[in-house]
């Protein structure tokens, strides 16, 4: 057994990096099975999780989930680790209401209601008081009980190294008010520190489609995916993703959420061609449909895409989702006449005029668009892709436009986890007394069940926070 044989600014049992919704889950797991906590935070706490939308997933516990969740990660989950996961996710309901929540269910349950194991699939949401988004509630429950507790959190401190002796982690250096700031972990660590949505070497280097922009904490930045690889860590799911569309503006670092109010709209590549069913695309996978490569022009030929509406649908209410998200606290207009104002939505009295604000290489492409799209609408069946008859609504001059990017919910790749959430390096060894939760190396291998992320945090969080407390203490 190893020394903590530094000097440290301060000790502790369990150092947890990162106060998100994993974080949280991990701090007061492992403070109520009986360590001292001490989390580290960057920035002021939230992340990602305060800002996230409604949902955390409870799936019951049977073999159609297991069946479930294995199709959706496409092989790249074991099986011991996918029913640890199962196990501690399906009781996610039951911490809540140790916690004093209360929780409803959020139907429909299954992102993928067609696979088998479906009917297992199911979300809840903290209730709130305030009418606020289900993230909101669930952080308020959580920070709650981390303050209640009396962990110690230690804000604006970054974790900059993981410091190991012999083959151990046995604390972290962080930065804390541009100091170096040392804490031994007598037990372990645990990293929480989210996605990696605004790493952007890491998103070239691992997303398909650039840019990617995204939705949620501007702090999350892959930190724990470097602290971890230095000592080794195995990387998985660093391709894995949910990113819907939305609408990126220079005055704001996050993006906002594409969202339509009515049916009359259609989306158009660069070339000015529609190229798939607008209304029937997977939320979560959306990006698929545009980070298709031109090998010819090489170039995304979809990144940017066109959102294009008319009249009708511009004032039957805001394009985006207000009130969650990064960019929640701006007052998006109810007939998104401001956002017109500002230049953000592109307007025209016809195709042409609209194509040239917007840069679509060609207008007449665009008008045989739109023209295609008329006679679609008047047939009432899409046979280029497939639009349900009651959302094919024409197109009435004039037209508004605006670029249209994939933009993350969530990154899900980082460092490999086991069965008991110990991080494992790249011989398939655990790194002793290093645990991971969260966002940062997801189980979420391929596709993305909606509430997996929250549902993640609190099994996750709770399984390395209870494993880490369970490790024999180092001594000095
Ligand atoms: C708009 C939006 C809506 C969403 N809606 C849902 C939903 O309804 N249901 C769902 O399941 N998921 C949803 N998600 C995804 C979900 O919110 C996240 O996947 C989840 O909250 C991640 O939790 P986490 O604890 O792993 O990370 P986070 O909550 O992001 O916390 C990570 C924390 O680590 C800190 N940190 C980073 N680096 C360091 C460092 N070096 N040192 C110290 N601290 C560090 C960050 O500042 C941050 O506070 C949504 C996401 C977004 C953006």
């Amino acid at each position: 057994m190893p020394a903590v044989s530094q000097l440290w600014d301060e000790e502790t049992d369990v150092v947890v990096v990162g106060y998100g919704g994993a974080g949280a889950a991990a701090a007061i797991s492992s403070h109520d099975a009986g360590a001292k906590v001490v989390i580290l935070e960057k920035d002021e706490g939230g992340g990602n999780t305060q800002l996230a939308t409604r949902t955390f997933l409870c799936p019951i516990n049977t073999a159609a989930a297991r069946e479930h969740i294995r199709a959706l990660s496409f092989g790249t989950v074991e099986e011991e680790t996918l029913d640890a996961f199962i196990e501690w996710c399906s009781r996610n309901v039951e911490f809540i209401r140790e916690l004093g929540g209360e929780v409803e269910i959020c139907p429909p349950g299954p992102t993928f209601p067609k696979l088998q194991g479906a009917e297992a699939m199911v979300r809840y949401r903290v209730k709130g008081t305030r009418g606020e988004p289900g993230g909101e509630a669930l952080w308020r429950l959580l920070s709650q009980n981390v303050e209640r507790r009396g962990i110690k959190l230690r804000r604006q401190t970054a974790a900059k190294k993981l410091v190991r002796a012999e083959d151990s982690v046995v604390g972290v250096a962080a930065e804390m008010a541009g100091k170096r700031h040392t804490i031994g972990a007598r037990r372990a660590v645990v990293l929480s520190t989210g996605g990696f949505e605004y790493n952007e070497w890491l998103k070239r280097q691992f997303l398909s489609g650039y840019p990617i922009y995204a939705f949620g904490h501007t702090g999350n930045r892959g930190d724990g995916i470097k602290l971890a690889q230095e000592l080794g860590a195995e990387l998985w799911h660093m391709k894995s993703l949910a990113a819907p569309m939305g609408f990126k503006f220079p005055e704001w670092e996050a993006a906002f959420i594409m969202r339509m109010p009515a049916s009359g709209f259609i989306i158009v590549d660069q070339a000015g061609k529609r190229f798939c069913n607008e209304t029937g695309l997977e939320h979560y996978s959306m990006w698929m449909e545009v980070s298709r490569f031109d090998s010819e022009r090489l170039r995304y030929s979809r990144i940017p895409s066109y959102l294009i509406f008319d009249e009708k649908t511009r004032l039957s209410g805001p394009v985006t989702t207000i009130g969650h998200g990064r960019n929640r606290a701006y007052q998006w207009s109810s007939d998104n006449s401001t956002e017109l104002e500002k230049g953000w939505i592109q307007s025209g009295r016809d195709a042409a005029e609209l194509a040239g604000k917007l840069s679509i290489e060609s207008a007449r492409e665009f008008e045989n668009t739109l023209a295609t799209y008329r006679e679609t609408c008047r047939k009432g069946r899409d046979e280029d892709f497939g639009r349900s008859k009651e959302t094919l609504v024409e197109l009435e001059a004039p037209l508004y436009g605006v670029p249209l990017w994939p933009c993350l919910l969530n990154t899900q790749g980082g460092p490999k986890r086991n069965s008991r959430g110990e991080i494992m390096d790249v011989w398939g060894n655990p790194i002793k007394r290093l645990y991971g939760a969260g966002e940062l190396g997801s189980i979420w291998g391929f596709l993305y069940q909606s509430g997996g992320n929250l549902g993640e945090c609190l099994a996750s969080g709770r399984m390395a926070g209870f494993h880490a407390a369970s490790e024999h203490p180092l001594q000095d």
